[in-house]
């Protein structure tokens, strides 16, 4: 039970033991006892409490008829009669009319002793009747009873009384409010608690706490705001640190537990993270994200498995398309019966040696060479016979044009072509004359098994230094050469030569 509790109870107690002697003296009087002996009975009652300064009856009218202490009956007697009578008073008026005992609020009273005081009045009753009221005035300036109790329950605290119009019953010596003086302390607006308890007293505030005893009575108790702001100056300290310790726990913990939860996530980025969940994974790590985390790994890995798969076959894709375009650039300058260069692509590199050989002033020659007659062997010996004498004299050229620069070419049909770079334009001669006499010499068989054998007429252009002639003249030339021959019955070599000298073989 707090101590304002207890406090609480004691001033239940207090009147109750001042109630149950006001209560004894009516029955007396109710169950008949003689009037003397009751009297005297209230007197000694009176002497051992002196917190009723009277103890006091009235007739039904409210006029009074004994007055304890009994040294004043002859004071009181004198009263002039509206002060010994008490028939006005609200604690007569309901002690009368509920039949039931009465605690009066805090009130003056009157007569010969005017005194703060309450009054516990009980109705008397004969013959059924209301007779009058039996009633001790409790004098509030000598209840000195709380005073201890305050002292024991409630040191440094202060402590007021109040009837239940807030009429001051009692305080604490330093508190010191007069009895009677109101006292209604109204919780005051404060921006944190909202509304805050605080009585202000002769200028200095109280955080107050406030119970009501069963009879109505306001029990006030006074914390002293100094004190409070001093206890907490001297705990400031120890409260800061008591802050700081809590928020630095706060802290720890906290990290500790988002380091657990995101722990498999950071595994996750990190490669050596598998140390770190096993070291975590003591605390015991959250399951939803452990699950979470495997599922992100495996997917991880499937991708990353997947991502080198794919960059595995996007470099063999890539290789094998370049090798194709290899092929395929090979191919299209490639004559596919013959294995020697089409048509453009010998153009291609002829270009770059007529190129190559004006800017190193070297001589060279260009060579039209067409098979003669050669309708005749396709409609004699068949279209495949043909092919074959092509292939052959392909081989036969290819056989005589070893060198690097020697560059050969079959430039449609039954024509070849061929470019020769360095040494001498003799020496170029030279060699289409061995051509020219070995396709003579070259026997071929047929299917019947006849041997059959076929010339080829050579057109020569051949370049002494620069002359400015592209590729495209100089093949004009040489077919001019080739036609010369064809002219004049075949089989045979002609050749210009731009640069110093001309001549025809
Ligand atoms: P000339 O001596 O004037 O050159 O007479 P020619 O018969 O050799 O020349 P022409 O231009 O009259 O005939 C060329 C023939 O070559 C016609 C064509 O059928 C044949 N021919 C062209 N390409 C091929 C081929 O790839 N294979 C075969 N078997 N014959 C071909
Ligand atoms: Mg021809
Ligand atoms: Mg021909």
């Amino acid at each position: 039970m707090s101590n304002t509790k207890l406090l609480t109870a004691a001033t239940e107690s207090f009147i109750r033991e001042h109630i149950q002697v006001i209560e004894q003296h009516a029955n007396l009087i109710n169950i008949g006892v003689p009037i003397p002996a009751v009297h005297t009975s209230m007197a000694i009652a009176q002497a051992k409490m002196p917190t009723f300064f009277n103890i006091t009856t009235a007739d039904r009218d409210g006029t009074l008829l004994f007055f304890a202490p009994t040294h004043l009956n002859e004071s009181v007697n004198r009263l002039p009669i509206e002060l010994r009578n008490v028939s006005e008073r609200d604690y007569f008026i309901e002690a009368m009319v509920t039949r039931k005992t009465v605690i009066s609020d805090a009130i003056m009273s009157k007569g010969v002793v005017v005194e703060p005081m309450i009054s516990i009045a009980t109705p008397t009753v004969q013959n059924e009747q209301f007779s009058g009221i039996v009633f001790g005035a409790i004098h509030l300036g000598a209840i000195n009873e709380f005073k201890n109790t305050v002292e024991q329950l409630l040191p440094n605290k202060h402590v007021v009384i109040t009837d239940n119009l807030g009429r001051t019953v009692f305080t604490d010596d330093k508190i010191a409010l007069a009895p009677l003086a109101q006292f209604t302390p109204f919780p005051v607006y404060h921006y944190i608690t909202e509304l805050l308890p605080v009585a202000r007293v002769g200028g200095n505030s109280f955080i107050y706490e406030h119970r009501m005893n069963e009879y109505g009575w306001h029990i006030y108790v006074l914390h002293d705001t100094k004190n409070a702001v001093n206890d907490i100056e001297n705990n400031f300290i120890v409260v800061g640190i008591g802050i700081i310790f809590v928020i630095c726990l706060f802290l720890f913990f906290a990290h500790k537990l988002s380091t657990k939860i995101t722990a498999p996530l950071v595994d996750l980025l990190n490669p050596e993270g598998q140390r770190h969940t096993k070291k975590l994974s003591m605390l015991g790590n959250s399951k939803e994200f452990s699950d979470v985390a495997n599922k992100l790994k495996r997917t991880q890995f499937l991708m990353q498995s997947f991502e080198d798969r794919l960059k595995q076959q996007v470099t063999e894709k890539t290789v094998q398309l370049e090798q194709l375009n290899l092929q395929l650039a090979a191919q299209a300058r490639e004559d596919g019966m013959t294995q020697l260069l089409n048509r453009s692509g010998f153009d291609e590199l002829a270009i770059n040696a007529i190129k190559t050989s004006y800017r190193l002033n070297q001589p060279f020659s260009l060579a039209l060479l067409d098979i003669d007659h050669f309708k005749t062997l396709n409609d004699s010996y068949g279209h495949p016979f043909g092919d074959k004498c092509l292939q052959a004299f392909a081989a036969l050229m290819q056989r005589n044009c070893k060198r690097e620069t020697d560059i050969i070419g079959r430039y449609g049909g039954e024509e070849f072509i061929i470019l020769m770079s360095g040494k001498d334009v003799q020496s170029h001669h030279k060699m289409m004359q061995k051509i020219h006499q070995q396709t003579m010499a070259l026997s071929l068989t047929t299917q019947d098994g006849e041997h059959v054998s076929f010339t080829v007429s050579v057109g020569i252009c051949s370049i002494l230094g620069n002359v400015n002639l592209n590729l495209h003249d100089i093949v004009e030339l040489a077919d001019e050469e080739l036609y010369k021959c064809k002219r004049t019955g075949r089989n045979k070599i002609s050749s210009v030569t731009y640069g110093y000298t001309n001549e025809e073989e």
